[in-house]
C-alpha cells in the first residue's frame, strides 16, 4: 500500500463546523453564513415566524408568561421582519410597578 499524500490539507489545524463539512465537496459561498436578505438573519438559525399559526401560538403563550412573572411588565411586543415574519426581538414596556419599591 502506498502513502497517499492529501491533497487537501487547508483544513488542518482548524475548527471544523457545520458549514465546513456543509460545503465539503462544493464551493464555499462568499458569506460563511447564510443570511436572509430582508432582515439579515442566520437562515440555519430556527426561529418562530409570526405568519406561522403555531409559532405564533408559541410566542402568545410566552408572552402571556411574561406578562404573569413580571407584574411589572405592562405590555410585550413581538418585533418581526416585515418580509418573512421572522421573530426578531420582543420589546417591552414597565408600568409603574417598575419603579415602586
Ligand atoms: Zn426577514
Amino acid at each position: 500500500m502506498s502513502k497517499k499524500r492529501l491533497a487537501v490539507t487547508s483544513s488542518v489545524n482548524q475548527p471544523l463546523d457545520r458549514d465546513y463539512f456543509k460545503y465539503k465537496n462544493k464551493s464555499k459561498p462568499k458569506q460563511s453564513k447564510r443570511l436572509t436578505d430582508c432582515c439579515q438573519q442566520d437562515l440555519d438559525h430556527k426561529v418562530v415566524n409570526v405568519n406561522n399559526k403555531q409559532d405564533w401560538q408559541i410566542i402568545e403563550e410566552y408572552i402571556e408568561q411574561k406578562l404573569f412573572e413580571y407584574p411589572s411588565t405592562e405590555t410585550i411586543q413581538p418585533v418581526s421582519c416585515d418580509e418573512c415574519g421572522r421573530l426578531l426581538e420582543y420589546q417591552s414596556t414597565l408600568n409603574k410597578k417598575a419603579w415602586r419599591m
